[in-house]
Parts: C-alpha cells; sequence; structure tokens
C-alpha cells in the first residue's frame, strides 16, 4: 500500500482541481455494421496494419479495410476469426476455430493464408482443440492460446505445445512473460505450460480479470472492484474516482492511450476513459454491445470491435461533441462557459451541463419564451436573448428576470469601448444595456428602420458598423455619450461598393480588417472605400456569403454549412480541419467560450475543439498498387506480380484491370491518374472504385501509371508510379511487320491489277446495257409525262383548275343544270393591257401577277359548286352553276372592281354569259357568248363588264 499512496493522493488532487475544466463532449463516431462489409455482424479483434489499412477477425473470417472498400479472406472449412497478432516481422497471425495460421500476401498482393497446424502434428480431423481466443506476439515467438491447449512458434525455430486447463479466461503478454488469471487460484504467470501465482495475486482468486496495462515499474490490472497494482512485492488496491464508475459495469478489455490514459471496454457497450493518473475524462456509449478488444489506428483512431459492430473513435482529439444522448433537446443556437458550467441556449430552452459519473448530463435551466439564440455571461449571472427580449439569470439567487421586451433578440454583444454595456439586437431596433447594481438599465433604443443586420462591430472613434442584409452596410457616427448615433453614411457604389439588392451586405472581422461580402462579391475597406478582394478564406467558398468566420487565440476558423477550415496562428495557410466523421457537418456558427474551448454549432448537436488536448499527428498517406490484372477478351483473368515485370503480351480485347488504394480512415478519398506513354493527361478526380483502372489493351511499349490520391479534407499522399512494359507479339516485332507489309503490298497490287481489267470490261458491257436502259426510260417518261398533262386539272403556275377542267365542269354542271332546269352563267376574265405589263415588269413579274390575279379572283369564288380556271395566257373563267344572269352580272363586277384600285397595277375586262342548257346548245356556245361580250368589254375601253344573254 506504501507505493500506492502518492498515486492515490495524485489521482484524488488531480479529480478536485479539474472538474467541469475538462468538459469533455462524447468522441466523434463512425460505425460500421454487416450492411457496410456485407459479413458477420460480429467482430472479435481489430488489428491495424502498418500501411494504415485495418484487419478485423470477424464472425466470417478475416476482414480488410482500407478505409474505401471491405475484403473478406475467408479461413478453412469457412472458419470465424477470432484473434489476431502481428509478429516482429510484421507477420499477420490469425487465430480461429481449430484453425491457427498465417496470413501473407502475395507477390500480387493478395492475402493467402498458411495453415501453421501442421508444424505442431495437428491437422484435418485431430485439430479439436477449439477457439484460439488470443494470439499474442513477444519477443520471442508466438503464441497461439486455446482453452485446451498453448502453442509456441518460436523465432528460432521453437515449436512448443502445452496443454491447458479450461479455467483460463484470458491470457495477456508483457514482454515475454504471459499472465493470466485462473479462477480459484488467482493472478499469475504462466511458466513452461505451467502456472506460478504472482505475489498476492490469490486476491483474484473470485475476481474476473479484465484487463492488464503494463508500465515501467508494475502492472496495472482492471476489474469490477477497482484498480490494482501488481509488482514484484505484491499487489495493492488503488481507490480513486474510477472506483464507482467500474463498480457500475462489467469491465472488458482495453487500451492504452497514446498519452498515458486508458480506455477500457465494458460489457454494456460504453467505454470508459481514464487519464493517466485514472481520473475519469469520460464514459462513451458506443452502442448495445459488448465490446471485446480495442486497437488504435495510425490516423488517431480507436477501433472498437463488438458483437454487433465495429466503432471507431477519435481519440484523443480536440474534438468532442454534445447532442440529445446527453440531455440536449432543440437545435443548439448558442453556448456560454459561466459559473463552472456550460450553457447551452436551443430553440427550446437553456440547458446546464453537470457532472455525474465522469459523465456530462444538460438540464434545463431557465425558462425562455423559446428561441434562446444568445447567451452572454456577465458579473453575477448570465444574460439570455430570446423571443420576447432578454432574460437575467442571477447566480446568487437562481432567479430569473426579463430585463428588456424586445422583439426577438438574438444576438447579446458586448461592447469593446464601453466596458458593462451589452448591444442587444432584436428584430427591429438595437438597446443599449447597462449592468447597475443587481439591476440591468436600458441607457438607449436604436430603431433600425427597415435595416436587418447580422452583427455589429465597434471601430474606432465612437463609431459603430452596421451591415444590412437588405441593404448597403452603414457606419454610424456616436455622440460622445455613445448612446446618441449622431450621423449614418451608407456606403454603396460611390464608394466602390456595390452591394446586391437581393443579399444585401455582410460584414467581416479579419486580421484587424474589415471584409463585406455582398452576394458573390467580396470587398476590403481600405481608406474610406471598399476595393474589390479576391483572397482566402472568402475565396474558399462557392457562397462566401453563408460563410461565417471567427478568430481565436488557437487559430482562426472558417466555415460554411459543409465546411470547416482552420487557420493556425503565425500560419496563412487555412486548411480544412480533418474532423474524421461524417457526423460533424452541418456547421452554422462558433465561438470560444470563457473556458477557452471553441463551441461550433452543427446541425446534429454542439462540437467542441478543446485546444489544451493535442491532436495526434497524422500518419502520412501514400498511394499503393493493391493489385492488377490481365483480362483476356474470353473473360478469363489472372493476377499480375506487383513486382518483377511480367512477359505482358496483349491481343486486341484484352484489358488491364489496376486496383490502387491509399489507406486512411478518412472520408472521400479520391484519386487521378495519368499513364505516360499513353495519353499522358491526368484524369479527373474521382471517388476511388472497384477496378480503379481499365485499360484497354495499350499497344507494345513502356508505360509509367501515376496516380495521386487525397482526402475530402485536403491531405494528399504519396504518388504512386508503376512502370510496366508491354512486350509486341511476334507479328508486331518490326521485321515481321515489315515482311508482312511487303506480302501484302505485293499482293495487292496483283490483285489491284486483275481486278482492274476484269471491271474494265464489265464497265463497258453494263455502260451499254445502261445506255439502251436510259433510251427506253425516257421514251417511257416522255409518253408519261404527256399523259400526265392530259389528266393534270390543275394549272401549274396558279393553282387554280385549268382549262381541261374547267371544260370537265362545264361538261357536267351544264348536264346537271340542264336537268334541273337551272341557269348556267359563265364569266371570262382577261388582264388588261398584259402585254405593256410583262415588257415593263419582265415576264417573272408578270407570271407573279397572273398568281396574285388568281388569289384574288379564288376569294370570290364559293368552293362547293363554283369553279375558277385559267383559260389560258392572262384570262380565267368562272362557272356559276345556278345563277341568273343578273347575279353573274354583279359577281362579275364585284369580281372588276376588286382589281380596280391604285394598289392593283393591272385591271381586267370581264364578259358575262348566262343561259338554261336547252337542246340544240352545247356548253361551247356559251364559252363563245361569254368570249363576245369580253371582246366586246374590251372595245369599250377594258376595265368593265360586258354581258350577253339569250
Ligand atoms: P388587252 O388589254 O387587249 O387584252 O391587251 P393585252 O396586252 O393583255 O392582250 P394581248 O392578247 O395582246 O396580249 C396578251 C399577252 O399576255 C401576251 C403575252 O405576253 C402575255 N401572256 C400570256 N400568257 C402569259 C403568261 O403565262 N405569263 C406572262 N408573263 N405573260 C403571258
Ligand atoms: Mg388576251
Ligand atoms: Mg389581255
Amino acid at each position: 500500500m506504501k507505493a500506492a499512496l502518492p498515486l492515490l493522493l495524485c489521482s484524488f488532487l488531480a479529480a478536485a482541481a479539474a472538474p467541469d475544466l475538462s468538459l469533455q463532449g462524447q468522441p466523434l463516431q463512425q460505425r460500421f455494421g454487416a450492411e457496410d462489409h456485407d459479413a458477420n455482424p460480429s467482430s472479435h479483434d481489430v488489428l491495424s496494419l502498418p500501411d494504415g489499412s485495418l484487419l478485423v477477425a470477424n464472425g466470417a473470417g478475416v476482414l480488410h479495410y482500407d478505409g474505401s472498400h471491405w475484403d473478406l479472406i475467408e479461413l478453412p472449412g469457412f472458419s470465424p476469426a477470432r484473434a489476431l497478432a502481428l509478429d516482429r516481422d510484421g507477420r499477420i497471425h490469425v487465430g480461429g476455430v481449430d484453425q491457427f495460421g498465417r496470413l501473407d500476401i502475395d507477390a500480387t498482393g493478395a492475402f493467402r493464408y498458411v495453415d501453421l497446424r501442421g508444424e505442431f502434428g495437428v491437422d484435418g480431423e485431430q485439430a479439436t482443440f477449439g477457439i484460439i481466443w488470443d494470439v499474442l506476439a513477444t519477443p520471442r515467438g508466438l503464441f497461439f492460446r486455446s482453452n485446451e491447449a498453448l502453442f509456441f512458434l518460436g523465432y528460432a525455430g521453437e515449436r512448443e505445445r502445452w496443454p491447458l486447463g479450461l479455467d483460463y479466461r484470458r491470457v495477456f503478454a508483457i514482454g515475454d512473460t504471459l499472465y493470466t488469471r485462473l479462477h480459484g487460484h488467482g493472478f499469475g504467470r504462466i511458466d513452461a505450460g505451467g502456472f506460478r501465482l504472482a505475489p498476492g495475486g490469490e486476491a483474484f482468486a473470485e475476481r474476473p480479470l479484465s484487463e492488464i496495462f503494463a508500465r515501467p515499474d508494475d502492472l496495472v490490472l482492471v476489474s469490477r472492484e477497482g484498480i490494482y497494482l501488481s509488482h514484484s512485492k505484491g499487489l495493492s488496491r488503488l481507490s480513486g474516482p474510477a472506483d464507482p464508475v467500474l463498480a457500475a459495469r462489467d469491465p472488458a478489455p482495453g487500451l492504452r492511450l497514446a498519452d498515458g490514459g486508458y480506455l477500457i471496454g465494458t460489457d454494456g457497450g460504453e467505454v470508459i476513459h481514464l487519464d493517466a493518473g485514472f481520473g475519469v475524462v469520460g464514459i462513451h456509449a458506443l452502442g448495445p454491445y459488448s465490446i471485446l478488444r480495442l486497437d488504435h489506428d495510425r490516423e488517431g483512431g480507436v477501433w472498437v470491435s463488438t458483437e454487433g459492430d465495429l466503432v471507431r473513435l477519435r481519440l484523443p482529439s480536440p474534438w468532442s461533441t454534445f447532442s440529445p444522448r446527453e440531455g440536449l433537446s432543440g437545435s443548439v443556437l448558442d453556448t456560454a462557459f459561466h459559473n463552472g458550467s456550460l450553457w447551452v441556449g436551443t430553440s427550446v430552452g437553456v440547458f446546464r451541463s453537470a457532472r455525474r459519473n465522469g459523465q456530462i448530463a444538460f438540464r434545463p435551466a431557465i425558462d425562455t419564451s423559446l428561441e434562446a439564440g444568445t447567451l452572454l455571461a456577465a458579473a453575477g449571472g448570465l444574460l439570455v436573448g430570446d423571443r420576447d427580449g432578454v432574460l437575467w439569470h442571477s447566480d446568487r439567487d437562481g432567479s430569473t428576470l426579463r430585463v428588456l421586451e424586445q422583439d426577438s433578440t438574438f444576438l447579446l454583444q458586448a461592447s469593446e469601448r464601453f466596458p458593462g454595456r451589452v448591444y442587444a439586437l432584436g428584430n427591429d431596433e438595437i438597446a443599449v444595456l447597462a449592468q447597475q447594481g443587481v439591476h440591468w438599465k436600458t441607457l438607449a433604443r436604436w430603431p433600425l428602420e427597415g435595416i436587418s443586420l447580422t452583427e455589429i462591430f465597434e471601430a474606432d472613434a465612437g463609431r459603430l458598423w452596421v451591415d444590412d442584409l437588405r441593404g448597403a452596410p452603414q457606419r454610424w457616427t456616436l455622440d460622445e455619450s455613445g448612446l446618441r448615433i449622431e450621423a449614418r453614411e451608407l456606403f454603396g457604389p460611390e464608394q466602390g461598393l456595390h452591394w446586391d439588392p437581393a443579399m444585401g451586405s455582410i460584414l467581416y472581422r479579419l486580421d484587424g480588417g474589415l471584409y463585406a461580402v455582398c452576394g458573390q462579391r467580396v470587398y476590403r475597406f481600405v481608406g474610406e472605400r471598399f476595393e474589390p478582394y479576391e483572397g482566402p478564406p472568402f475565396s474558399l467558398f462557392e457562397r462566401p456569403f453563408s460563410m461565417g468566420l471567427t478568430e481565436t487565440e488557437h487559430g482562426d476558423f472558417a466555415y460554411a454549412e459543409r465546411q470547416l477550415f482552420r487557420r493556425l496562428p503565425g500560419t496563412g495557410d487555412w486548411q480544412l480541419a480533418p474532423l474524421g466523421s461524417g457526423l460533424a457537418r452541418g456547421f452554422f456558427g462558433m465561438k470560444t467560450d470563457a473556458d477557452g474551448k471553441l463551441r461550433i454549432k452543427t446541425w446534429g448537436g454542439l462540437l467542441q475543439f478543446d485546444p489544451e488536448v493535442d491532436e495526434s499527428p497524422l500518419m502520412p498517406l501514400s498511394v499503393q498498387l493493391a493489385g492488377w490484372e490481365l483480362r483476356r477478351a474470353d473473360g478469363r483473368s489472372h493476377r499480375l506480380p506487383l513486382r518483377g515485370a511480367p512477359d505482358l503480351a496483349l491481343a486486341d480485347g484484352d484489358a488491364l484491370l489496376f486496383d490502387f488504394r491509399m489507406p486512411t480512415m478518412e472520408p472521400g478519398v479520391e484519386f487521378r491518374q495519368r499513364i505516360d506513354g499513353l495519353d499522358g493527361s491526368w484524369s479527373e478526380w474521382s471517388p476511388a472504385r472497384r477496378p480503379a483502372l481499365t485499360l484497354r489493351a495499350p499497344g507494345p511499349g513502356e508505360y509509367l501509371l501515376r496516380v495521386e490520391g487525397r482526402t475530402r479534407n485536403g491531405r494528399l499522399g504519396e504518388p504512386l508510379a508503376f512502370a510496366f512494359a508491354v512486350r509486341p507479339a511476334w507479328w508486331q516485332t518490326p521485321w515481321a511487320r515489315i515482311g508482312l507489309g511487303c506480302a501484302v503490298l505485293l499482293l495487292l497490287l496483283l490483285g489491284a491489277q486483275l481486278l482492274a481489267r476484269l471491271r474494265y470490261r464489265q464497265f463497258r458491257a453494263a455502260n451499254r446495257r445502261l445506255e439502251a436502259k436510259i433510251a427506253e426510260r425516257t421514251l417511257e417518261l416522255k409518253q408519261a409525262n404527256a399523259k400526265l398533262a392530259e389528266l393534270a386539272t390543275e394549272d401549274s403556275l396558279t393553282g387554280v383548275a385549268n382549262r381541261r377542267a374547267l371544260e370537265q365542269a362545264m361538261a357536267r354542271e351544264w348536264e346537271r343544270c340542264a336537268e334541273l332546269r337551272q341557269p348556267l352563267s359563265l364569266v371570262m376574265i382577261d388582264v388588261d393591257h398584259f402585254k405593256q405589263f410583262n415588257d415593263q415588269h419582265g415576264h417573272l413579274e408578270g407570271d407573279q401577277q397572273l398568281v396574285r390575279v388568281a388569289e384574288k379572283l379564288d376569294e370570290m369564288v364559293r368552293p362547293v359548286r363554283e369553279l375558277l380556271a385559267r383559260f389560258g395566257g392572262e384570262e380565267f373563267a368562272v362557272v356559276l352553276p345556278g345563277t341568273h344572269l343578273e347575279e353573274a352580272i354583279q359577281r362579275a363586277e364585284a369580281m372588276r372592281a376588286s382589281f380596280d384600285h391604285p394598289g392593283f397595277p393591272t385591271t381586267v375586262s370581264v364578259g358575262v354569259a348566262s343561259e338554261v342548257p336547252a337542246a340544240g346548245r352545247t356548253p361551247t356556245d356559251l364559252l363563245r357568248d361569254a368570249d363576245t361580250a369580253l371582246y366586246a368589254a374590251k372595245r369599250q375601253g377594258r376595265n368593265r363588264v360586258v354581258a350577253t344573254s339569250r
């Protein structure tokens, strides 16, 4: 107990000195289940490989994960994998059911299982030693432990096998020594297969032991009944704050952290985080499944295998989260660190943190009128802005008093120029508050007059900058008291700032300068003017108007909904903050609280950055060729060696498939590649996929495949350069080609000559036949055309009926009118002086004029029984069945009149004839009469109608 005392004191002191200052949320988590890897839900062990990828002893075999793809390596007999270990030389060893062996990586990059049971003379049917629970690597060799036997495979070739009893629960390797706890006996070491009780080890005769951690001078034993230290003199109990935490749970295996702290899993699916002095840092609930094993990865992550899933935690990490799991409800709107607690304003109220058994829990603390959008710590209490104004929550008696009625107070901002004053920004005014004794007084209220502001900045000489989501930024000049606005200046195009009426202007302060973002445009305020500005951090965002910017002593942060950039103090570079989790997305506000921690509001809850916690250094990334294969045109494929150029001879239809990877547990790996010797240009960046690249049989030559990889957060990997050569096939060698070329050429020449002769003869015969046929066809065509012309009833120029149709119509209507004893009228129309028109305007224009005449006439003819026809030349005829002479004259007059106006260049003369068809008369007689009348009209001076009648 002597040795334990100082430690004990230490841990008590640590627990008392920093209770709530180490306010940590839950670590960022990623969860992987059967839906991700497609194997068995339960995973018994995890092992991080030196290249950054991960192996998992899964119920279906060994899983390999490179951060993008899961691969299952099956064991003989489809045995589940139970335990994994790396030996001194980095070789992988696996234990399964009646099964243990080595996982080698062959020359093609594929995993290959090597059965090691034969080394001990057990094989096949004889292998009935059961589950290998532990694979332990020690400086001398490897131990495989089942309940029945312990196998030892020494680096110097030793092979030993000892029988074991069934009482072993777990065996631990510390250096060269194996430790275990035997039920009924206690804690001790295994020597040459035998058990030797450690000094004081009998204390563990009835007490289960869940984990052992090695320290330079002693061993840390973790049990449900607390932490014990084992050293050469005996065993001592170390009481401390972890006791109640362990007592309330069933501790399971754990992991020593790089910072000296400890993680201890539990059967209830929690991870207990202890610091190096065994103080409780936090308890993280991972889920419902019992925790089986833990391992570090090379990027600041801890992998936890459970009975139902795999969880990756960022631990230790400056990043942590608070969410509804810790008792917060509503969306997080603001935070304040005050009076030893974290206060969180949400859409439903104000919550205050408390610590219980190492866990942070939030409880409702202040009744508000919803939307506790802004918190401000002041002397003796906390100001809260809500939907109805400002509340004052007093530390002294815990009372809450409304100190300002205002419409939706969204920001409480302490004045930098007037200590003790607070600006309360509401929807339609800014109120200036000041603390007077235990009360708050309103010193001034400035109406906003339509401005919609986001923040105010106090400039030098009593001036305030105010932005406006609906307009130009303003600068207000205050009087000496700082309570009256003497002048409001607007900054617009005249000062160089072209604000966007739709988006207004948003002001940002950075490095002592003032910036204005107006839609997509960014300006910097220099010498009373705004000048366009194109640099970061604004240029990092597609939509700079939706970004936030916070300056802290631990670096500056710029963020939009989905991205968070950080600029470390003293550097000019903005870099994406690697959060390593898909959870922490959707940033919408950020501030540094009085406890020095940075708190970021996200859609999922509250994200915390604790600058006191060191970020684990990130392993450099590199792009590797995981494998490549040749796929033949017939679908058969085989893997190719990664080293030593294979003899590649490709045929058309063959393809080369490449798989590259950049193992990292950070999400969103992307690659781009180029092949020197082929087209040599970089491809677009694209997400990791399988196969990563398919190349259709490139011709013979030397190639260099170059691949660059990066993560979504902008980490670049060491690029891959992989040289390969394609050997020409025999017919592709230069001499074969020349010879083949000559032969082909000769053949072609001969063939061509033969062909030409043959073709010439054929051509002449064909020509003769063709000529005869053409002559024949021409004759036929002529006859057909003549026949067609005969049959045609439409005038080709004007589109109205032709003379032939006129004659048919007259014959038809003559018969019908005769039958019905109705009159048939005919109107003949001739264009006046058309010869002259042709002479003046040309024959083509004459044609067009005829078309116009026909169109005009056509409008005046009723389509059903009446007919307009071109009689010939510039003469038209209209057949009017059932129309008396008087009516026909009226119609004719209307037609004539329609041409008789200054806008139309030609007039017409019209002859009208009408008769009831009678025996002894023919349609030709009627035609002749109409023509006579027309002739009369011409003689009488043209542009008139003359009729004859019988
Ligand atoms: P009048 O008033 O006495 O009828 O005088 P006119 O010049 O119209 O009569 P004439 O019979 O002396 O001349 C008819 C002219 O019509 C002759 C010919 O050039 C023209 N003509 C006939 N058919 C067509 C045709 O299809 N297109 C064109 N552009 N002109 C035509
Ligand atoms: Mg004429
Ligand atoms: Mg004429």
